[in-house]
């Protein structure tokens, strides 16, 4: 048995100029995600088709194109020469046990003896007689035969539409640089950024040796494990060991993590300017943990002229496990690694923090310098 493998794209957006444009980022994408794979794709209005790979790697396709968004729904199908026999042998092969179905034709051949009526009402006569168990049911079928003769002598016939992920492809939307963290958040805010079609870099702060290399390698496989979904990322990782012995020196230690954000940021806006990144995205969740205040987010933001996207502001934790569950991000960012914003944590944090206060403490440090000194040390590397 041949398969192809049918790919389809949401169109609702693809109004006039825009169609090339998605159409561009959306196959780039895809080549991409199957780099290393034979197979050759061809573009039909709405759709791909993949064809001439080794039926043995359908399975590792389909799993890859499921993290490529833009991609609405796919179809294993068979090929068969467009011949009735040879449709009604393919249809039965997706019948199911029991139950009923429908038949759906679509004739691109025009050439073709039959149209797609009688093409359906002869199949799912034959299926019947074939299959006595089976019912037709056109409103509410249990299952659909789904066949499409194309103009070049071959059918494709098929059951199921497999869902893929949805969104835009990435690249169509900007980029932003994604705040990674280890924990559970941030990678889940990346996620939902690149669904909507932006493409996604990542940041990540360490304070070794207070924090450990481990949880570098933590942030490293998190990275990896969401660059299917952003199509590759950069991820900068960036020490601010040095910013944070300095303020736990010379301010008043509830500020520290306050402080942090906003050196973190300030560096991220100077990365952006060479990566091309155009706004910040966090983890941050409203009220999630002291930090996370408006106020606190109000400080953090008046660090840098970058728009801030924060995706999960106003999501519960437990809706925000079940989509870490979902992408496969949740087992890593629970393994048990130190991040530098637990580093000289204070007792007390503020959590209503005022500008003019956090003025006041910042004052007591050589921002410019401490944030050129942090850049110049960037680790980069491409995933
Ligand atoms: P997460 O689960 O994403 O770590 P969190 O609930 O632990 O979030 P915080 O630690 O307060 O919350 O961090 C809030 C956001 O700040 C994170 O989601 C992330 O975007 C950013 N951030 C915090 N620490 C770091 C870090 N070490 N490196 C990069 N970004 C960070
Ligand atoms: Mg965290």
């Amino acid at each position: 048995m041949t398969t192809v493998i049918i790919i389809r794209y949401s169109e609702i957006y693809l109004k006039g100029k825009n169609r090339g444009f998605f159409e561009r980022l959306l196959e780039e994408n895809i080549s991409k995600a199957l780099k290393g794979i034979k197979c050759e794709r061809v573009k039909q209005s709405g759709r791909y088709l993949l064809d001439g790979y080794d039926e043995e790697d359908s399975e590792e396709i389909l799993f890859r194109l499921g993290r490529v968004f833009g991609i609405h729904d796919m179809s294993v199908a068979e090929k068969v020469p467009s011949d009735m026999d040879e449709i009604l042998r393919a249809s039965l092969n997706v019948c199911e046990e029991e139950g009923s179905f429908k038949v759906l034709c679509q004739r691109a051949d025009k050439s073709f003896s039959l149209n797609s009526m009688e093409i359906c009402a002869e199949i799912g006569g034959k299926i019947l007689e074939a299959r006595p168990n089976l019912t037709v049911d056109i409103h509410e079928p249990d299952f659909y035969v789904n066949i499409d003769v194309r103009e070049n002598g071959t059918s494709l016939v098929f059951k199921d539409r497999v869902k893929g992920p949805g969104g835009m492809p990435v690249g169509t939307a900007g980029k932003g640089l994604l705040l990674l963290s280890g924990g559970i958040d941030s990678p889940v805010a990346g996620h939902m950024i690149a669904k909507r079609g932006m493409k996604v870099d990542g940041m990540h702060f360490h304070s070794y040796p207070y924090t450990n290399l481990q949880a570098k390698e933590k942030v490293i496989t998190l990275a990896k494990k969401l660059s299917p979904y952003t199509s590759g990322m950069t991820l900068y990782i960036v020490k601010v060991t040095k910013i944070q012995e300095e303020i736990h020196k010379k301010c008043n230690g509830d500020y520290m993590v306050t402080l942090l954000r906003r050196f973190m940021v300030r560096i991220a806006e100077i990365v952006s300017q060479k990566d091309g990144a155009q706004c910040i995205i966090t983890g941050e969740s409203l009220g999630q943990v002291a930090s996370q205040t408006i106020e606190g987010m109000t400080s953090t933001g008046s660090a840098t002229t970058l728009p801030i996207l924060r995706p999960l502001v106003g999501f519960d934790k437990e809706e925000i496990i079940e989509r870490a569950k979902a992408i496969d991000t949740f087992s890593t960012s629970i393994e048990p690694f130190e991040d530098c914003c637990t580093v000289f944590l204070p007792k007390h944090p503020v959590i209503h923090p005022r500008l003019s206060d956090i003025l006041k403490e910042e004052a007591k440090l050589d921002v410019a310098a401490l944030v050129e000194e942090a850049v110049a040390d960037i680790e980069v590397l491409s995933l």
